[in-house]
């Protein structure tokens, strides 16, 4: 396909220097310039990713919106929750969805979810509604036309978790060790124990905050493609709601990633367990450099 793209320009190019053949190269320059990719220069990655990119743009009404980033955060992140909420339901009745479940004994009750589901709304309503408000009041920012390669996409990608990951540990371990900042802004995210998909976002406000703020400068930082933000985003929320569901499938995250790289979600149900160990919410190396690392089936 890359190889069809290059060739078509090229000939595109030849036929050009053709008088005779201008009606061919207009249907020709039609052709190559409905693969945003040509004009790009033959990148494989922006081949895949510019028909996507394309269509994105052409709903700049939405995407541009102040609404956007709490229609896009919620929704991605109900999605996510809502098909575990529905395994929790089916769990008594199916003994193979027990066997996944890292706490077979234990469910959400109806009040639990509704909590958890309520307080997320209010706080993407009341408070990180009004700050995406004050961001779009500032004016819009303006969509490049090119999309991202897909290597760089995948690249700031993995360099955004990793660094969340770094930040989040270090916070996270600071808000176990200080008595004071564990009972005013961690002890809420730890009051639905065992955890469930829907608790992952049950949390202080200033969590809420810390967590948006770490991965606003990653972004910056990094100068990441606004589709690249998209991807993030979304494999963060995955990954967050992933760790919390309490659920250890055969395509668990943590199953995926060789050398036990990852912890996911055994490793944080450690953590809501027994607070002391697993303070990264994804990859193991932190703990395992700072001894507070505890595999699941550690006694
Ligand atoms: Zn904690
Ligand atoms: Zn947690």
């Amino acid at each position: 396909m890359v190889a069809l793209v290059c060739w078509t320009q090229t000939f595109v190019l030849v036929a050009a220097r053709n008088a005779k053949a201008e009606k061919l190269v207009a249907i020709l320059q039609s052709a190559a310039s409905n693969s945003a990719a040509a004009a790009a220069g033959c990148s494989s990655g922006q081949l895949f990713l510019q028909p996507v990119w394309d269509r994105l743009r052409t709903r700049e009404a939405l995407t541009q919106s102040p609404f956007f980033p709490v229609i896009f955060s919620i929704t991605t992140y109900v999605s996510f929750c809502l098909p575990f909420a529905a395994l929790d339901l089916l769990c008594p009745w199916v003994p193979a969805l027990r066997r996944c479940k890292i706490q077979p004994h234990s469910a959400p009750t109806a009040r639990q979810l509704l909590s958890c589901l309520g307080q997320t709304l209010f706080q993407h309503l009341v408070f990180v509604f009004p700050l995406t408000l004050l961001h779009w009041a500032r004016g819009p920012a303006l969509l490049p036309p090119d999309a991202p390669a897909l290597p760089q996409l995948l690249g700031h990608v993995a360099l955004c978790l990793l660094l969340f990951d770094a930040e989040f540990f270090v916070w996270h371990v600071l808000h176990h060790r200080v008595p004071w900042l564990y009972r005013t802004f961690h002890k809420v995210h730890h009051q639905n124990a065992p955890s469930f998909a829907l608790a992952t976002q049950y949390v202080s406000v200033w969590e809420l905050f810390s967590l948006g703020f770490f991965d606003m400068v990653n972004i910056a930082l990094l100068q990441c493609h606004p589709l690249t933000v998209l991807v993030f985003h979304t494999v963060n929320i995955w990954l967050s709601v992933e760790d919390h569901s309490g659920y250890d499938f055969p395509w668990s995250t943590h199953r995926l990633v060789p050398f036990g790289w990852y912890g996911g979600v055994v490793h944080h149900d450690v953590h809501h367990s027994h607070f002391n160990y697993n303070f990264a919410p994804y990859f193991t190396h932190w703990d395992r450099l700072l001894g507070t690392l505890r595999h699941p089936h550690a006694q």
